[in-house]
Formats: structure tokens, sequence, C-alpha cells
């Protein structure tokens, strides 16, 4: 029912991560990252699954140690979906990764070492049809680039992805995307404004170590929603301290709110005394069972008739809360009158033929 305005894109060149593809005019898409031991196969596997039921594209999975590249192998071979080996300073486990079915590694080649070795790992990565991230972040800066900048600052942190583009650009590498990431949400936006306009390989956003899921969800949302609407970025995480389900339901958030992508949008009034209705208790009751819908449609929650029945018309269905009933809309008409402890199945039941109707 609603217009749907959507943030527009820069053009960036085509990579793939697996069967995903990142960049040009492919949808912004979710990742995450397990944080299980990644040597613990059966927890990282649980994790990985409940991460593509909420809705994950892309899994990154840190490889630190031999155990848990062999963890990572078997991983590989239970799994279907896009996985990202993250590596730091090892070439071998880079290399390693890739061999037993990485579909990308992340790497800040700045800390990987020598030129040989990070080709070791640009071999390994064509042979086996992967891509690459390269991922700068201020808490891991060359030496010589914080010394020149005194901090690490925007131009600090595209100066390090810039020098690590040049490197694997010489190796005849270009499958890759970059990310530029700062635990400061202004200097993240910073950074990836000026490094979008200094290259156009896909751009992983994320705002590092946000935070826990309320205040980290918040701060990385105001750093992705500038990008986002000014067309910066292909793909996004949102890290947060805590399970990484939630990351996908606030990246997922955050892409519908800015049009990027399809889903069920839930407007639920704050309620007051007015309230007829649990409103908080319905919402959240739709809103996980509807998480995995894709269907563009608005439901309403609303707690009286004050603006209740106004913004119930304007969804595709929705409730208002009357006098010791609820007021049940489809598609801007009244359709039923409900006790309220009904209110969660009847909207359930009025969005799932929705969804067959399509
Ligand atoms: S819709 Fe009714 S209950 Fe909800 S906030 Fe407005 S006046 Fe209060």
């Amino acid at each position: 029912m609603s217009d749907m305005v959507v943030a527009p894109r820069r053009p960036t060149r085509r990579i793939n991560v697996g069967d995903v593809p990142v960049g040009q005019d492919a949808p912004v898409c979710v990742q995450s990252m397990t944080n299980t031991p990644t040597s613990d196969v059966e927890a990282t596997l649980d994790q990985v699954r409940a991460l593509v039921a909420a809705g994950c594209e892309v899994v990154r999975v840190s490889v630190p140690d031999e155990e848990s590249l062999k963890g990572f192998a078997a991983l590989r071979r239970s799994i279907r979906i896009p996985l990202v080996a993250d590596i730091h300073y090892d070439s071998k486990l880079a290399v390693g990764s890739l061999d037993a079915g990485a579909d990308a590694v992340r790497i800040n080649p700045g800390n990987i070492g020598s030129d040989a070795k990070v080709r070791e790992v640009i071999d390994a990565a064509g042979s086996n049809g992967a891509s690459l991230r390269i991922g700068v972040n201020a808490g891991s800066l060359e030496k010589d680039i914080l010394k020149k900048h005194g901090h690490p600052g925007p131009e600090a942190l595209v100066q390090s992805a810039l020098r690590s583009i040049e490197r694997v650009e010489r190796m005849g590498f270009y499958s890759m995307k970059l990310s530029v990431k700062a635990s400061d949400p202004l200097q993240t936006v910073e950074a990836y404004r000026l490094l979008s306009d200094r290259t156009d390989y896909p751009l992983h956003l994320g705002v590092t170590e946000a935070g826990t899921p309320m205040t980290g969800s918040v701060r990385t949302a105001v750093a992705l929603s500038i990008l986002l609407s000014e067309g910066i970025g292909d793909t996004i995480r949102v890290s947060l301290a805590g399970d990484p389900v939630t990351e996908i339901y606030a990246a997922n958030e955050i892409l519908r709110s800015l049009g990027l992508q399809t889903g069920i949008q839930i407007v639920a009034c704050p309620t007051c005394a007015r309230a007829e209705v649990d409103v908080a208790g319905v919402a959240a009751e739709v809103e996980r069972r509807t998480r995995g819908i894709r269907i563009p449609l608005k439901v309403a929650v609303m707690g009286c008739p004050v603006n209740g029945p106004g913004e119930a018309r304007e969804s595709d269905v929705g409730i208002a809360g009357g006098k010791g009933n609820v007021v049940l809309f489809v598609k801007g008409k009244v359709k039923a009158k409900l006790a309220p402890d009904k209110a969660v199945d009847a909207l359930m039941e009025e969005i799932e033929k929705l969804k067959v109707e399509g």
C-alpha cells in the first residue's frame, strides 16, 4: 500500500563470493561472522545454520590456527552458504582455507608480510576461483601510515586500502572488495566516502567494534544509512557483541528502511494510556514470525481508535484497538472485530494469504 522510496546505488564492478554477486547492480547483501571457536565444528555449524535461517547470505569464519583450519574444512564440507575465511598474519592459513573451499578470504595484505606471501594467497584465490576482501581496520594500520597521519583517521585508512589494492593489482588480481572500518560512525562514513571517490571496487560496509546489540545497531545504522543513502556500499555487516543472529536482524532492518531489501515492515504505535491491546507483545510476536518473509508488506499494530484506524487502513494488514476488542483491517477495509488475544493469529493468517497472492 505504500510507495517505496529506494536509495540510489553508485556503480561498482562486480565480483562473486561463491554464488553471491557483490557490486554493480547486485542487491546489497548481508553478512555476518561466527563467534564460536572454529575448531568446534558442531557449535560453529549450529551458528551458521541459525545465521542462514535468519537471512544471512555470506558467513565469515575466523581461521587463526591449524585446528581452526581443520574445523573450517569440515564446515565447508557440511554447508553450502558462501564462506569467507578471516585471516591475519599467516599466508599458509589463507592458502589452506582457499584449498579447503573458502569462497573468499579476508586479509589485510599489510599484516600478511612479504610480496611472496601475498602472492601465495593471490595464486591460491585465483586457482580456486575465490575472491578477496581487503579489510583495513583503524586498530591495525601499518606503522608508517600511522606515523605519517598521526592517528588512524579516514585518510590513513584509505591510504592503507589503496596501498593494498595496488599491491594486489600488481600481481594481476582484481576480484576483491574493500572495507575501511573505524569504531566511530562518522569517521567510518568519511573513510568510505573517500574510498568510493578513488576506486570502483565493491565496498563492504561496517562500523567495527560497534558495541552491544542496542548501541551497536544504532551506531551502525547511523553510519550505514548515510553511506547507503548516498549509494555507497555493496554488502554490509553489523558487528555486535553478542549473538550474531541479531546482526542479521539489524542489517535487514537497515536495508529495508532504505528500500534496499523487501520484507515485512511493521508499524507499531508506542502506546499510551489509551491503548486497548498489548501492542508491544503483538508487534514483537508478528515480527518474530515474519522475519524470513521477503515480500513487501506493511503491517500495522495500533493501540486505540485515535490514530489506529488511519494507520491500519494505510497498511496491507493491520489492527487497531477498540473498546474491548481489536479491529482487523485488510487492504484498507475493515475485515473483522476480534478478541485482543486473537490479534496475532489473525494478522498471521492475513499475511499468509497475501503471501500466496504475491
Ligand atoms: S494509537 Fe492510541 S494507544 Fe497508540 S499511541 Fe496513539 S493514542 Fe496512544
